[in-house]
Order: C-alpha cells, then sequence, then structure tokens
C-alpha cells in the first residue's frame, strides 16, 4: 500500500517543512550556480565527450541527495554550457540576463500561475494585462490596443499572420478561416517580407496552410532594408495577376544587420493595398525605449501588430516577448470559447480569461520578470544599456573599417556588426572565417556568430552586453586576426604539401 505523502521527505511547497527545504536546495543551487562565475566562454569539452558523459548519467534507477545531483549534473553539463553572462559572449541575440529578472523567476515558477484563465492566475492575469497596455504605449498604440505575453517572436510573428489571414479570408472570400479553414483560394494567398526577413515569416505561412512559397522575399537596397521600388511594383503585379496578397511584414531589426525596414512607406503601402502591416520587431523594439535612436521606429504606432521579445534587449531569462495588436477587438479571428476556461458568460461578466489571445493555453507568467525588472532598475538605466550597447557596435565597426586585416560588411544600425577576416589568399576565405569561429569558440577565447552573404561566410558580433567593453572588442578582433593567419599558413601549407 502507498504510503500517505506527508510522511516522506519534503516535495512540496504546501508540506510542513516544504518552504524550508525549498530554501536548502535553492541555496544550494546558488552556490553551485557561483562555480560558474569564473568559467570562459565555453569550457573547450570536445561534443563527443559531452555527448558520452550525459549518456552515461541517464540512470534514474536511485535516487542521490541534492548536492550529489548538482555536483554530477555541474560536471556533465552545466559547466559546459555556454557562458551568456561572459563579455566575450557577443554571438547571438542572446542576452546576458539581468539578476531582478532572474530572481522574479523564483516567484515565478514557485507561484505557477497560468495565464489562460483567471481562476489559475488571479492578479497574475491583471498584471500581464497592464504591462501590455502599458508596452502598448510605449509603442504609440493609443486607441483601444491589446496583446499577449509571448514565448518569443516566433509565436508573435505567427500570431499576427493567423489574424491577417483570418481577417482577409473573411472579407474577401466571406469565410470564417477559424471555424471553416482555408478558402479555396488559399493558393492565391501572399505575404511579403524583405530578403533579409526572419526565417520565422516562412514558417508562419507553412503553419498557416499556405505553404512558404506563399511568401515574397522582396530585395533590400545599400543598407539592407526593404525597397520599396520592388515592394511596390511587386504588389501591382500580384494584384495583376489575380494574386492575394494579404499582409507586409516589416522587420524592425533583421537579424544579420540590424536593419530597420520604412516602416512609414510601408505603412502608406498597406493602407493604400488595405492589407495588414505587421512589424516584426524581436530584435529591434529595445529600442523604442531610447528617445536618443527610436526615430528609426517611427511609423511602428501605425502597424496593425508588433512582435517584440524580451529576452533579447530587454535582458529577461527565456522566455519573454509580446504581441502587441493595435486593434482589440481584431483578437476575435483567433477566439475560441473553451467551455472550461473561457465561456462566453465569464466574458459577459467582465472575468478575464486570457485564452483566446494565446495560441498557447496552458503559460507562464513571464510579465512578472520584466515588471519587477523595471520597477528595480527604471527605464531610464535599461535605455542606457541599450544605447551603451549601440555606441559600442559602432565603435567596433570603425575599429574594424581601419584594419586592413578586417573587411566590414556594413556600417550597423543597431549593435550587430557584421565583418569578415581578409587573408592575403582570397582562395579559402569562407573555409578560413567558418574555422575562426569554431576555433573561438572551443578554445573558450569569444563565442561569435557566423553569417552568409550572398554566399560568402561572413563572421558577426551581436553587442547585446553592455559589460561588453572596447578591450574585450580588441582583444576578440586579435583573436580573430592571429587565427586566421595561423589557418591561412596551415591551409596554404597543405596545399602546397
Ligand atoms: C529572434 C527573432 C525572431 C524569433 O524569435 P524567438 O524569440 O526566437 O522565437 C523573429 N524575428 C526576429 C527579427 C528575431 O530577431
Amino acid at each position: 500500500m502507498n504510503q500517505p505523502v506527508d510522511t516522506f521527505d519534503p516535495l512540496f511547497l504546501g508540506q510542513n517543512e516544504g518552504f524550508s527545504q525549498y530554501q536548502t536546495m535553492m541555496n544550494q543551487s546558488i552556490e553551485t550556480l557561483l562555480n560558474h562565475a569564473s568559467r570562459q566562454t565555453y569550457s573547450g569539452k570536445s561534443r563527443h565527450d559531452v555527448h558520452q558523459d550525459i549518456n552515461r548519467s541517464m540512470d534514474f534507477s536511485t535516487n542521490a541527495s541534492w548536492q550529489d545531483v548538482l555536483d554530477e549534473t555541474f560536471n556533465n553539463v552545466l559547466n559546459h554550457t555556454i557562458n551568456v553572462s561572459h563579455p566575450k559572449c557577443v554571438a547571438h541575440l542572446h542576452c546576458p540576463p539581468l539578476i531582478p529578472a532572474l530572481a522574479a523567476e523564483v516567484l515565478i515558477s514557485a507561484l505557477n500561475q497560468s495565464m489562460d484563465s483567471w481562476d489559475q492566475s488571479g492578479a497574475a492575469t491583471n498584471l500581464e494585462v497592464s504591462m501590455i497596455q502599458w508596452l502598448c504605449h510605449q509603442f504609440g498604440y493609443d486607441q483601444q490596443p491589446d496583446g499577449a505575453f509571448t514565448s518569443g517572436g516566433t509565436q508573435s510573428n505567427y500570431t499576427g499572420l493567423l489574424l491577417a489571414r483570418n481577417l482577409y479570408v473573411q472579407s474577401h472570400f466571406g469565410i470564417n478561416g477559424h471555424e471553416e479553414g482555408l478558402p479555396y483560394e488559399a493558393h492565391t494567398l501572399r505575404i511579403l517580407c524583405s530578403e533579409h526577413a526572419h526565417f520565422t515569416i516562412k514558417q508562419a505561412a507553412a503553419q498557416l496552410g499556405l505553404g512558404e512559397n506563399a511568401v515574397i522575399p522582396i530585395p533590400t537596397d545599400d543598407a539592407n532594408r526593404m525597397d520599396i521600388g520592388e515592394a511596390l511594383n511587386t504588389l501591382q503585379y500580384l494584384r495583376q495577376n489575380n494574386l492575394n496578397p494579404f499582409a507586409i511584414v516589416a522587420t524592425a531589426g533583421t537579424t544579420d544587420f540590424g536593419s530597420i525596414d520604412p516602416l512609414q512607406d510601408l505603412h502608406d503601402m498597406a493602407q493604400a493595398y488595405d492589407i495588414w502591416l505587421h512589424v516584426d520587431a524581436a530584435y529591434g523594439g529595445g529600442v523604442m525605449l531610447s528617445d536618443q535612436y527610436n526615430d528609426v521606429l517611427t511609423g511602428i504606432e501605425q502597424a496593425d501588430s508588433i512582435a517584440v521579445d524580451f529576452h533579447k534587449w530587454f535582458y529577461q531569462p527565456i522566455s519573454c516577448g509580446a504581441f502587441l495588436l493595435r486593434d482589440r477587438h481584431l483578437f476575435k479571428y483567433m477566439k475560441h470559447h473553451a467551455e472550461y476556461l473561457n465561456p462566453e458568460e465569464d466574458e459577459l461578466d467582465g472575468i478575464l480569461n486570457l485564452a483566446g489571445k494565446s495560441t498557447q493555453t496552458t503559460r507562464r507568467f513571464d510579465a512578472l520578470k520584466l515588471f519587477m525588472t523595471l520597477k528595480f532598475i527604471g527605464t531610464e538605466k535599461l535605455t542606457d544599456m541599450i544605447e551603451t550597447t549601440i555606441s559600442t557596435a559602432r565603435q567596433t565597426a570603425e575599429l574594424i573599417d581601419n584594419d586592413s586585416n578586417l573587411e566590414l560588411a556594413h556600417f550597423p544600425e543597431l549593435n550587430a556588426v557584421v565583418f569578415r577576416f581578409m587573408p592575403n589568399e582570397m582562395d579559402h576565405i569562407n573555409m578560413i572565417n567558418r574555422q575562426i569561429q569554431q576555433l573561438l569558440l572551443i578554445q573558450g577565447q569569444a563565442v561569435i556568430a557566423k553569417t552568409k552573404i550572398r554566399g560568402d561566410t561572413y563572421l558577426k558580433l551581436t553587442l547585446l552586453n553592455p559589460m561588453t567593453s572596447l578591450s574585450d572588442i580588441q582583444d576578440i578582433l586579435s583573436d580573430i586576426i592571429a587565427e586566421g593567419q595561423a589557418q591561412s599558413i596551415h591551409i596554404n601549407q597543405e596545399v602546397v604539401g
């Protein structure tokens, strides 16, 4: 016969001694984390050994003390993860998390609220709603906006395109997409975005039953922004050929270059053609807080919907993003009333159930960490961090531009810098640049990214961390040049030998 659970060691907060057990285990976990503090960007352990050691620890037949679990996990896993708080971890749009946000995560996980209905979240729902209203205000939405926290840009972009599609098939084909699915004309639906738009736009089109080929990539200008003339020609061409463009996706901060599409012009075009404008500001949304730089986002306040990520330039731990909607009534195009979660009579009684605003059901109380972060540091300090990284990126671009061993690919609009090492012999340039990125990672010198421009390999620094100094950058650039030169010699010897 099974024992009543409370005769075991406390494993739930609701048990006697639950809280003291929680405190002990949390303290031990934090102690373990402190061992990370002095870590390099990466430990240097080979991918093969990582795989082997983890597989060896997949045995759950006995239990162990929390300290033993921590030690084993540290040795096999935690110590060989990427140190995102290191100032030389500058690869992706992947931020060092702020300490107040980490403290808030402790509360989020322990309280374990779920945002789909008020009876699973109470005041948590009200806080999310208020945070969304605050965010809408920051982005210049002032009519009756709405939105929801999301798992990130992927979900926010999907949500925007889902609403755009359903609105369009309702108004043009009289089909309720939510209930009836796609109209016969679905194969004529098209989405326009820049050739540098995030891949999740194509992914969303595929998931919406339109196929990736429904997305028309528009060429970009010298500054990697969507070319307005090309966009207009494409729209005219599509209409003349009885195709149905229903959404334009503008990117405010492309993943590689941080370039921002001309939002005002794209808004005017979307208006003229009566189609949805979604702005993917997953990356660039952070700039909205900066009076010094936010003119680059002028026009965003007229978009139908906006995606913004807080686990990028707002220094929140993963995951944390938001989908913002200019007109709250448009949520009806995705709403389902589940009798047990968000029945219509609750809505009539004014009970807030957020299930209808998200493609998720069970959903984390991520609004809390952004709220508590802003309370603790204030918008001014956050803005300072954001502006600091833009200025570091601009100085980095100058360093690169002035070094004959390196070639700058663009002048950074935000804080991503794309460039490459230039060997004396151009023959193996792509292979050498790829090797540089791999070597710096494995040797624990720096985590930098690589990308391709028209088939050629480039290196990328995404300078999200405001603690990354110009001297860190100088180290990284010297390491890149030293590795590049060593690789060039190595390859040429191989070719000759
Ligand atoms: C990161 C990013 C995404 C994807 O967002 P996730 O938060 O990773 O889901 C989409 N668009 C852009 C421009 C991004 O930078």
